[in-house]
């Protein structure tokens, strides 16, 4: 049998209908098959490959952590230089409080910890999210997504959970004296990067403070720069009580953190102790790859970049077909007339090289999210190409 074929029969599908490209490398913001076709990453693995594909600096820091040491112990136990320099390089890139970092694997495992964090700092149980928001595919994080669609095949989930709209100030009230936290994405990924109006998030802090309520922020998708800033609740005024971070962290690997005050976090440490245990999470591998990642980030300023690139992009549009474009810096979609021309869009670029994709709460929407690390001169290119690709569906 060949990859394809072994690829369908032993590795678990997600979906009737994958890319199914047969990987053969990348670097930088390509993507090559083994049938020699070179692709330009625009969605970077679904915003993780912020710094572009094996990044030299990250895969010499990956190698040389590997040779030095891998697993040790399970998470906590033992100071391991990677844990500890990538946990300081965080708080240094946080306003205060945020200086506890704990350390995780994924996206979900970051959002699973911070929802546990939350209620037992506040010894309360509802959680609050919002509709169309998504936090990740574990029970936890499954609980607060919000798609009724995704959720109801699995019940039942967690308890005591509710859901409200994102930007509808008057859904506020919902948030009482009996909510252990709000999880909230500063900008909404999978709903096809809806940004808040109105100062909604200076509202949604102000109620949670009103009520003694934690604020998680989750920045797995909108973190690490791609939206113009480190991260995107710096675009308004409010600070996380909890930030959770994962995909573009890692540069390239697994990892995933939730960062909150050394008070709040210090109640996974007594009563019990042991309040959140993982064997693997701040991998020391992963970690070097992290910080290697953080340091290109903050030091080539690819952060600030992307608002340039990102404005840049959209004025090298001409074609009508993207007057509603939206988004942040290099977190951008476009709205289709349906998803039967989003997918048709998204197979022609495909044709030409390059690697675009939809939402999961928004299939006609075109996600727009390539390597902070893009040039000018490809940012032409793709341009180009999608104006010509606009030209032929018409
Ligand atoms: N939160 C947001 C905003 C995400 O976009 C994602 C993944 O797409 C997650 C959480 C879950 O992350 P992971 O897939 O690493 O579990």
């Amino acid at each position: 049998m060949n990859n394809r074929e072994l690829f369908f029969r032993h590795v678990g599908q997600t979906s009737p209908f994958p890319l199914a490209l047969d990987i053969a490398k990348a670097y930088g913001i390509y993507i090559e098959d083994k049938d020699g076709h070179t692709f330009v990453d625009f969605i970077s693995g679904i915003a993780v490959s912020n710094i572009g594909h094996c990044h030299p600096k990250v895969v010499q820091a990956i190698a040389k952590q590997a040779a030095t040491y891998m697993h040790t112990m399970v998470y906590g136990e033992y100071l391991q230089s990677p844990q500890i320099q990538l946990a300081s390089i965080l708080a240094s890139l946080l306003p205060q409080p945020l200086e506890s970092v704990y350390l995780v694997n994924s996206g979900a495992e970051a959002i699973d910890g911070a929802l546990k964090l939350a209620k037992r700092y506040t010894g309360r149980t509802e959680l609050i999210s919002f509709q169309n928001a998504y936090h990740g595919s574990t029970h936890g994080p499954l609980s607060i997504m919000g798609s009724e669609t995704f959720k109801n095949a699995f019940r039942p989930l967690l308890p005591d959970t509710r859901t409200i709209r994102f930007n509808q100030a008057e859904d506020l009230h919902q948030i009482s004296e009996k909510t252990a936290c709000v999880v909230v994405e500063p900008i909404q990924g999978e709903a096809g990067v809806v940004l808040p109006e109105n100062g909604f998030h200076e509202k949604l802090q102000k109620r949670c403070k009103e009520t003694g309520t934690l604020l998680i922020v989750d920045e797995i998708q909108t973190g690490c720069g791609r939206t113009g800033k480190m991260w995107a609740f710096e675009h308004f005024n409010i600070v996380p009580d909890i930030l959770c971070l994962a995909k573009g962290l890692g540069g390239g690997m697994p990892i995933g953190a939730f960062i909150a005050s050394k008070e709040i976090m210090s109640t996974l440490t007594y009563d019990p102790i042991l309040g959140h245990i993982t064997t693997f999470g701040g991998h020391p591998v992963c970690c070097a790859a992290a910080l290697a990642s953080l340091q290109i980030i903050r030091d080539e300023n690819l952060a600030e970049t992307a608002t340039d690139k990102g404005l840049y992009f959209i004025s090298k549009l001409k074609h009508p077909l993207f007057q509603g474009i939206r988004g942040k810096g290099l977190m951008l979609a476009n709205p289709m007339e349906n998803n039967q021309r989003n997918m048709a869009f998204i197979q022609a670029a495909l044709a030409k090289g390059i690697i675009v994709d939809w939402f999961l709460f928004a299939d006609n929407f075109l996600r727009i999210c390539p390597p902070l690390t893009i040039t000018y001169a490809e940012l032409d290119w793709v341009a180009e190409q999608f104006n010509a690709i606009a030209d032929s569906l018409d």
